[in-house]
This record gives structure tokens, sequence and C-alpha cells, in this order.
């Protein structure tokens, strides 16, 4: 089981405060941390190596900073953790962040095949949700969203169960194998990290991938591929405070009159 999962580093923070000139996250001075949804893709991957053996790949595009992440990821015990990084890469909006991912993944799958890509639900910074579907859908492989289990996994079959998280209950799937599955926290508890896996960490120099280390088109890199355009970017103004029509017991009739006069002051009725 060769089993990849993307990762991306993000403000330590859902307090995030926005550039008003450029209309941009502000990331000086916020710690990084790995998205927290990728923690449990890495667990999940880890609990399938123990069970079936194999490789668990690890991925991020980002600057040279993400490589704190990957170390981070190593610390828990996976095998490798590439960085993806290169200037042609910047300004990328979602969907060129999932072209260079999947063009990774299959420069990777070229050496070793991959059986399962893992992501995290949603990035707690860019906060879209469409990475991890962007990648299947270039890879043309399965995808399986908001996953909170693994039913089972036939690697002979090529074929896998889940379960999805929806609003109102479970929803059961079964996909064919390699399957990109997007992972919510209640899927797993994360383990600790291991002394020997920690020292592995501190020495870990994560291997960068530029734009020349797999197959890609340049226009549909970075910003050239980017086709989103953010016009605004704005923190919703804080709700203004509600009132109470306390009432009186004994007076009903003063009550919906007070009542029917806020409604149409609020040009609700009217
Ligand atoms: C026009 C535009 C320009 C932008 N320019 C920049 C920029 O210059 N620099 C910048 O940092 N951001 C930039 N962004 C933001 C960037 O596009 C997103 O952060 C990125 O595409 C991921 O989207 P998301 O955060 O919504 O992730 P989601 O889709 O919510 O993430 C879901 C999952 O996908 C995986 N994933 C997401 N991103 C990565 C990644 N980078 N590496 C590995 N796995 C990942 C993770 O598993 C994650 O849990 C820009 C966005 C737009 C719209």
């Amino acid at each position: 089981m060769h089993a990849v999962v993307c990762i991306k580093q993000v403000p330590d923070t859902t307090d995030v405060k926005i550039d008003r000139k450029t209309n941009t996250l502000i990331r000086e001075g916020v710690p990084s941390i790995v998205n927290p949804f990728d923690i449990h893709a890495i667990e999940e991957a880890l609990r399938l190596k123990d069970r079936f053996g194999g490789r668990v790949t690890v991925i991020s595009m980002g600057p040279s900073q993400a490589r704190e992440s990957l170390k981070k990821a190593i610390s828990y015990g996976v095998d490798e953790a590439i960085l993806i990084s290169d200037r042609a890469f910047a300004g990328a909006d979602t969907l060129a962040t999932s072209y260079v991912l999947a063009q990774t993944i299959r420069a990777i799958g070229d050496k070793e095949p991959v059986d399962l890509v893992l992501c995290g639900k949603q990035a707690i910074d860019g906060d879209t949700a469409q990475v991890g579907p962007g990648i299947a859908t270039r890879l043309g492989i399965s995808q399986l969203t908001y996953v909170v289990k693994i039913r089972s996994i036939d690697l002979e079959k090529k074929e896998i169960v889940v379960e999805r998280q929806l609003e109102g209950g479970r929803e059961v799937l079964r996909a064919e194998l390699p399957a990109l599955l997007t992972v919510v926290k209640e899927l797993n508890t994360s383990r600790y990290q291991s002394l020997p896996s920690m020292i592995r960490a501190a020495r870990y120099d994560p291997p960068v991938w530029d734009k020349d280390s797999f197959d890609r088109d340049p226009s549909l890199l970075g910003l050239k591929g980017s086709p989103t355009k953010v016009s605004k970017v704005y923190v919703p103004p804080p709700r203004e405070k509600g009132g109470i029509i306390a009432g009186d017991p004994e007076d009903p009739e003063k009550t919906v009159a007070e009542l029917v006069d806020k409604l149409l002051e609020c040009k609700i009725i009217g």
C-alpha cells in the first residue's frame, strides 16, 4: 500500500487578519502549524501502513518555511516528506495548486504506484475544500470527501468502502482504488510521536521538487494558471445587539402593539 498525504502549512490561528491594501492574509508574526485536518490524514495513512505494510509519502506545496511542517510529518513516522517549491508556483489559486499537486503525485506514482491519496477536508486558512477534489479530478481517480471511517480496503480487488460524514447522518460508499479521500477530525485520534521518529525529524532535510521535477504545462502554474480573482476580502460587520420585549402578562394587547411597532420600524412588515 502506497499512500500519499497532502499537507498544508497554515497560520496557527482562526483569527486571521487581512491586509486591507493587498487583500491578502497577514501571515507575519503568526506561528505556523500543519493544517489540523491533515494530521488526521497522516494518522490514517500510518494506520493503513501498520495493517498492510508499504509506504507513506507526504507532500506540501509552499515556501521554504513549509519544511517545518514536513519535518513534523516525519516525526509522526512517515517514510518521506517532499517540499514542492518554486517561484513559478507563486500566486496559485486552488486550481493551480491542485494541478501542481496532481502532477507531483503522478511523478511519484511513476516510481511507485499510488493506491490512496489523503487530504484534509479543508485548510483552516483558505477554507475552500477545493484542493482535494481538484487533485482527484485531474488524476481521474475516485474522490471520497468528508470521510469519517474507512470500513474496508481490498488491495487485490482494488476496492475501498468508506463512511462519509453528512449533516444528518452517514453515507456508505464503495469505490475503486486508487482513490482520493478528504478526511474529517472524527476519523481517528492522532498518535504520539516516538523518540526515534522525533530524532529522525530533527535531522531530516526534505527533498525539494521544483517545476522541473515533473511534467507540466507552464501556462497552468502559479498566477498564470489561476483564473480566480479576489475582488474583495473583508471581515463581516458585527451583528447588531438584539432587543427583548419583556411584555406584560396582564396586558397582552400592549405587548403585541409593541412588537408590531418594532417590526414596522425594522421594515420587516408594513
Ligand atoms: C488568486 C489567488 C492567489 C493566491 N495566491 C497565493 C499565494 O501567492 N501564496 C499562498 O500561499 N496562497 C495563495 N493563495 C491561496 C491558495 O490558493 C490556497 O491557499 C490553496 O490553493 C489551498 O486552498 P485552500 O487553503 O482553500 O485549501 P483547501 O482546499 O481547503 O485544502 C484541502 C486540503 O488540500 C490539501 N492542500 C491544500 N493546499 C495544499 C498545499 N499547498 N500543499 C499540499 N496540500 C494542500 C490539504 O490536505 C488540505 O487539507 C491564492 C489564492 C487565490 C484565489
